[in-house]
């Protein structure tokens, strides 16, 4: 029971594939009161059904990009729990046709989208919840090694995940003097919905199981047991870093 005691807010569960669900499958196993987020009125029974299912304290709305949806959410955790200790922060989009044709060719619509949602999106969050952290925090986001290789088709997503990585380091940077914590954490490939809009993803995920040194794709239930310890105190000299669960691949060069 690591996390007894806390309250944890993951955002960005879709469906039961997301690993923002395993994330909060493995909190809920470690003993913390988990509150859910939901987008929009399109997956908000879904997540209800989710939440209901994982014993989850609380559902509510928020949208990322909207402002006062943040604002809103924060007031109701003021009323609802009073105190955050762990924010989960898995969320990422872009247009499809940026994740399948040539770099390129990406649209300034398109890059500024990926941008705002996957990467923007973690200081507006880490904003409006570090006053709900008096005490000091684990914030946590979800990365990909796309940030600092070239991984084919994931074009837009690397570029947004490189913009999300160093917002994590000048967040930790800034936070650390209030002992709130802030990492990431580079998973392997997953199929799950938002993967499944990289072309070829099934290719990817093969190659990866041939060349990575554990020979096997990622197991999101590993990507949440290394959330679990970022976010128990086990993890409370760690900041700022990018920890990967990619089953070893990203020490590879030539395999
Ligand atoms: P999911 O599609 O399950 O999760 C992505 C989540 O982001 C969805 O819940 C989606 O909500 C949410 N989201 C998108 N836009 C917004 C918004 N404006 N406001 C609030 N929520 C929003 O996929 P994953 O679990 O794979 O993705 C989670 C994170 O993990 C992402 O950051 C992803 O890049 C990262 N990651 C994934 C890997 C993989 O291979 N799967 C590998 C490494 C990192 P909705 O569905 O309602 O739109």
């Amino acid at each position: 029971m690591l996390l007894s005691g806390k309250t944890a807010l993951v955002l960005g569960i879709a469906n039961r594939w997301s690993i923002a669900y395993a994330i909060s499958a493995a909190y809920v196993r470690e003993g913390a009161k988990l509150i859910l987020t939901y987008q929009s009125e399109r997956q908000k029974a879904t997540v209800e059904d989710l939440s209901a299912e994982l014993k989850a304290f609380k559902v509510l709305p928020c949208d990322v990009t909207k402002p006062e949806e943040l604002d809103s959410l924060v007031s109701q955790l003021r009323i609802d729990a009073g105190r955050i200790d762990a924010c989960v922060h898995s969320i990422a989009f872009a247009n499809r046709e940026d994740l399948s044709r040539p770099f390129l060719e990406t649209s300034r619509d398109g890059f500024l989208l990926a941008q705002e949602v996957s990467a923007y999106s973690l200081v507006a969050v880490a904003r409006a919840i570090a006053p709900l952290m008096p005490d000091g925090g684990s914030i946590q986001t979800l990365t990909y090694l796309g940030s600092t290789r070239v991984v084919t088709n994931y074009n837009v997503m690397g570029v947004a995940k490189a913009s999300l990585e160093a917002s994590m380091r000048y967040l930790a940077s800034e936070l650390g003097s209030k002992n709130i914590r802030v990492n990431a954490i580079s998973a392997g490939p997953i199929k799950t919905a938002s993967a499944r809009a990289v072309k070829d993803l099934t290719k990817m995920l093969d190659a990866f199981a041939e060349h990575a040194p554990l020979r096997r794709n990622t197991d999101p239930a590993e990507v949440a047991d290394t959330s679990v310890f970022l976010a128990s105190d086990l993890g409370r000299g760690v900041t700022g870093n990018v920890i990967f669960v990619d089953a070893g691949f990203q020490i590879m060069g030539l395999a």
